[in-house]
């Protein structure tokens, strides 16, 4: 899919591109090699102290959203549907900015069942997204667009055909297990702010009519550009299993691909504890 053309303009915005297909054992040693070195030396810590911050404040926003939800649905005399087993919705577009994919990296290398749970999912997800045309991109492009020049009827329109594409495949979300998510306590903004106030038997494909999806944002979420190196040249928002992935497959290399993180990479690597752990890495 051109996502240029489709759009109909141009974007200072656009995700770094994936790496090509790798043999399992590289990307496993990519991993550990990430895993070992993503909070260790002076950018580390101050990366794991950023994610830390960034776990807190998703908390605090998931409680923002919940009550201007119910204040929201209790002015119009209505009641929320969602329950937290409620998952009929989990193959929905699910943007979520460059802080909140570090914070859920940060938290999945410390919760070892989660990550297994999700990492075992995530290939045979991955190539069916892949097979369907990877429309995530459309629609972080199109997103993306809103961001940078402004919310218009014709951007909304773009980006909701985009939404609608990806959600017509109804791809189940490779965070979803046993009806419940992985990484919930800090699942994306966008997850925490979406709900109905229709019949939850109405989001199943089975539904006898269309459900009536709401969200709920926090303005500063979206348009956040802090950052523990530098600061993002522009609010970044993304698709939220992949960007995750990417960010524990390839690291700072991935993140210092960004506007405005360029040479996050070389000096996070750079730092000799990092370079003590490379060296001890290539020996094993
Ligand atoms: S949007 Fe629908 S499927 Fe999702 S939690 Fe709410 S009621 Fe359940
Ligand atoms: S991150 Fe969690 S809540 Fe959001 S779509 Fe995935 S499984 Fe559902």
């Amino acid at each position: 899919m051109n996502d240029k053309s489709e759009a109909g303009e141009d974007t200072a915005f656009s995700a770094p591109s994936e790496r090509q297909t790798q043999s399992s054992s590289a990307i496993d040693h990519c991993m550990r090699l990430n895993q070992k070195t993503a909070y260790i030396g002076k950018i580390g810590r101050l990366r794991e102290r950023y994610c830390l911050d960034q776990m807190r404040y998703m908390k605090v926003c998931h409680k923002k959203i919940g009550q201007d939800q119910m204040s929201y649905v209790e002015a119009k005399g209505q009641t929320i549907s969602c329950a937290r087993s409620c998952s009929s919705c989990c193959f929905v577009y699910v943007g979520a900015t460059l802080q909140e994919c570090e914070a859920i990296a940060y938290y999945l290398w410390h919760n070892e069942p989660a990550r297994n749970s999700w990492l075992q999912r995530f290939p045979g997800w991955r190539e069916a997204v892949r097979q369907g045309g990877d429309i995530f991109q459309y629609c972080e492009q199109t997103f993306s667009n809103m961001l940078l020049f402004g919310q218009d009827r014709q951007r909304e329109k773009t980006f909701d055909k985009a939404l609608r594409a990806h959600n017509k495949q109804r791809l189940v979300c490779p965070f979803l297990e046993n009806d419940l998510c992985l990484i919930y306590e800090i699942r994306p903004s966008n997850c925490a702010g979406f709900f109905v106030t229709t019949p939850p038997e109405q989001c199943r494909p089975t539904g006898l009519s269309e459900p009536k999806f709401s969200i709920t944002t926090i303005d500063d979420v979206v348009s956040d550009v802090s950052f523990y190196y530098q600061s993002l040249a522009c609010p970044v928002t993304l698709y939220m299993p992949v960007a995750v992935y990417r960010i524990m497959e390839e690291g700072f290399a991935y993140l210092s691909r960004f506007p405005g993180l360029d040479g996050l990479e070389s000096a996070a690597m750079s730092d000799p504890e990092v370079q003590a752990i490379i060296r001890s890495s290539s020996l094993e």
